[in-house]
């Protein structure tokens, strides 16, 4: 062996050691890869096992939650179910996507005919299809509503439900459709209908009531005022003195007849709410002096004095209801001189309270006559309560005036007590709020009204009647006074004759045939006329408040009840026929003693801003009557079609120049309608808004026209003179 081949041999058992040692370092790698490998293994499984537990433990919760939710689902379905209300589900296009038992039950439906098909072309009336609509579109933007509607059953019977509707929202919280909940009201709706139509009924029959209390009350008093007018004009004929008491019986028993019709009208009409406090300005001197002698007139065959005692402070005009006030102290005056056989009877008033313009106003009403006794004191108030039997037969009467007399004070806010001592006399005091109208009264004639305290000849009466007797009744008691009226037989015959000549005053019955009262009243006070600012009195046997109020409104001046004594007649004529005597006047003969009068205007203009306008310059004052006539009146017109342009900015100047003239000629409201319009127009309002304020400006417009060229005759005739 070289050497050659020894290293040879040494090489190879080098190159083995070294691969013996690679192999084992490559068994000792594997040996740890597979301990890992083992190592993950084991954790692999722990893992999995976890996760199997994991499973299964999740499993059973969502079973539970399930069977949670369905137990829940199930108790409140039951809830709903048992509490008898519907639910049905719609999706957005109004499809049913389900119908719960209980809805289906309520309309015989069942749940698979209903599925699928639209809710409002199965449920909903053609009428009932705007409710469902709005409903419809509430839902759609999230809103909930409660609302009723009727629905119709499989059956086609119609039935009430109240529904109460939801938006239905999926998991990302979009809208899906709704919810609705139904509970059947049909029953409830059938009583509420039964219960309107039962309160229909009812509101008939006390409206019934109401006409035949007021027909009742001109049935009774026609042939009443007929009867005692014609008494009055018997006692003026030449009788026997067997003749002349049986008329006086008559007469008498009239009057009571009279009272008792009126008592018993004005308790009912009270009782049943008619009689309202109509507050308006009145003249409480005026109204005390003539009671005083009205019943001067009446005592005259009595020794027994009539008084009157007023606070100094009363000076002014006072705001109340001077009707009610009156109709007390008749009856309280009437009664002191009913009880009262000598001494005197009165009455005093006193302001109680001042405040502002708030006056508290004690009156009291004193007799010295028999007096009432002190246990009697307190039911004299009560409804058909009197003293005592004999009193009754004694005195006659009803019981019915003093529980009058109290509802009326206590309706005007006011109280009534009573002070009395056996045969010395009796004081009833009570009280009223008023208010001071803030200008004085004007001081009347102080003359006694059974004279005529104007010329009778000169002056022209139209009497507007179409009950033959009560034509004759009036007609021959102002022949008495040398007057000779005009007759007209309905409201038609009385706007002619309106026409065709001026008169002083006129009485108009309210209740003719045709054309009533009224409407001649409108027709005369409305249209260009001679006898446009004509006084009319009212005639009427009804003395219902509201026609009292309906004459003032529609622009009667007086209200005369029938039946009339001849008194009242000549006061109702002193009254008018001496005011219109101091103003202006159709009167031809009085009319050049009055040329010394100041020009008034007609009422119904804003006086107040004439007067301070013109301070009496009645030329400068035509001008301008003038002037409005004939040239911004026309411009009316142009604003008309300003209007009609939608233009704000021309609507706005149109109305700004306008604006000043009406107040010139005293319409000052309609200038006001022009600042509105103006103002409405400043704001772009909506045009609709400003034609309904021109619509009306238009309207007054063709009332107050008429008026304007009559204040501009007047004012020219008054020039000349
Ligand atoms: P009538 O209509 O019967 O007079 P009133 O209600 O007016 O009824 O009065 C009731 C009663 O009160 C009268 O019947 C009378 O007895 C008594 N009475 C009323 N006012 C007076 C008075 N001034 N003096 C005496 N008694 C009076």
């Amino acid at each position: 062996m070289n050497a050659k081949q020894n290293n040879a041999n040494l090489g190879m058992e080098k190159k083995l050691a070294a691969l013996q040692r690679r192999l084992e370092r490559e068994r000792q790698a594997r040996k740890q890869a597979e301990s890992i490998l083992e190592e993950k293994a084991l954790e692999l499984y722990r893992t999995n096992e976890e996760l199997r537990h994991l499973n299964e433990n999740l499993e059973r919760q969502v079973q539970a939650r399930s069977k949670a939710l369905m137990d829940s689902e199930l108790r409140y379905k039951r809830i709903i179910e048992s509490m008898e209300l519907g639910l049905m589900e719609v999706d957005n296009d109004g499809i049913i996507i389900r119908a719960y038992d209980w809805f289906c039950d309520m309309t015989g439906y069942t749940s698979e005919e209903l599925v699928g098909q639209k809710a409002n072309e199965v449920f909903i009336a053609e009428d009932q299809l705007s409710t469902i609509q709005f409903q419809d579109e509430n839902r759609k933007r999230g809103q909930a509503g409660v609302y009723e509607l009727q629905i119709k059953k499989k059956d086609g019977t119609p039935i009430w439900v109240l529904i109460s509707g939801a938006p239905l929202y999926d998991a990302d919280n979009n809208i899906i459709g709704s919810v609705g909940v139904h509970y059947d009201i049909t029953a409830q709706k059938n009583l509420q209908n039964e219960l309107i139509k039962a309160r229909q009924i009812a509101e008939q029959a006390q409206q019934a009531e109401k006409q035949f209390l007021a027909n009742m009350s001109h049935e009774i008093r026609t042939p009443l005022n007929a009867v005692i007018g014609m008494t009055h004009l018997l006692f003026d004929t030449k009788l026997s003195p067997k003749q002349k008491e049986f008329l006086s019986i008559l007469k008498s028993s009239a009057d009571l007849l009279k009272g008792l019709i009126n008592d018993i009208l004005d308790f009912s009409k009270i009782e049943s709410g008619q009689m309202e406090v109509a507050p308006r300005e009145f003249d409480l001197i005026g109204l005390l002096k003539s009671l005083e002698k009205t019943f001067q007139l009446k005592v005259e065959k009595k020794a027994v004095e009539v008084e009157t005692q007023i606070d100094p402070r009363i000076q002014n005009m006072f705001v109340g209801d001077d009707l009610m006030l009156n109709q007390i102290l008749f009856n309280l005056v009437g009664n002191a001189i009913k009880f009262t056989n000598d001494g005197s009877v009165g009455v005093r008033v006193k302001v109680l309270k001042e405040e502002n313009d708030d006056r508290l106003l004690q009156f009291e009403v004193f007799d010295t006559g028999i007096g009432i006794p002190a246990e009697k004191l307190k039911v004299i108030f009560e409804d058909f309560k009197q003293v005592s039997k004999e009193i009754k037969l004694k005195y006659g009467g009803t019981g019915l005036g003093l529980a009058i007399t109290r509802r009326l004070i206590e309706m005007q806010g006011g109280t009534i007590w009573v002070e009395s001592e056996i045969n010395q006399g009796t004081t009833f005091s009570f009280t009223i709020p008023y208010k001071d109208a803030g200008r004085a009264a004007i001081i009347k004639n102080d003359k006694l009204p059974d004279q005529l305290t104007f010329s009778p000849k000169a002056c022209k009466v139209l009497v507007a009647e179409d009950n033959m007797m009560n034509r004759k009744y009036i007609g021959t008691l102002l022949k008495k006074w040398e007057i000779k009226p005009e007759m007209a037989h309905d409201g038609q015959e009385a706007i002619e004759l309106a026409k065709k000549q001026p008169f002083d005053i006129i009485f108009m019955d309210i209740q003719m045939p045709e054309v009533d009262g009224y409407e001649a009243t409108i027709a005369i006070r409305n249209t260009q006329n001679i006898n446009q600012n004509t006084p009319i009195i009212a005639l009427t046997a009804s003395a219902l408040t509201r026609e009292k109020d309906k004459a003032f409104s529609l622009g009667m001046n007086d209200f005369l009840p029938k039946p009339f004594a001849p008194i009242e007649l000549l006061r109702c004529l002193n009254t008018h026929l001496s005011q219109n005597n101091e103003k202006e006047t159709n009167c031809t003969e009085t009319q050049q003693n009055n040329m010394e009068e100041v020009f008034t205007f007609n009422p119904k203009l804003d006086i107040d801003y004439l007067n301070d306008c013109y301070e009496g310059d009645l030329e400068y004052a035509s001008d301008m009557f003038n002037i409005f006539l004939d040239f911004t009146l026309p411009e009316i017109e142009e604003l008309e079609k300003t209007i009609a342009t939608k233009d704000h900015d021309s609507i706005r100047k149109a109305a700004h120049k306008m604006k000043p003239a009406f107040a010139m000629v005293g319409l000052t409201h309609i200038t006001d309608n022009m600042a509105n319009i103006e103002q409405m127009a400043k704001e772009s309002a909506d045009i609709s808004s400003i034609e309904h304020i021109f619509k009306e400006t238009k309207k007054e417009l063709n009332i107050f026209v008429p008026i304007l060229q009559h204040e501009l005759e007047k004012m020219k005739r008054f020039i000349e003179n």
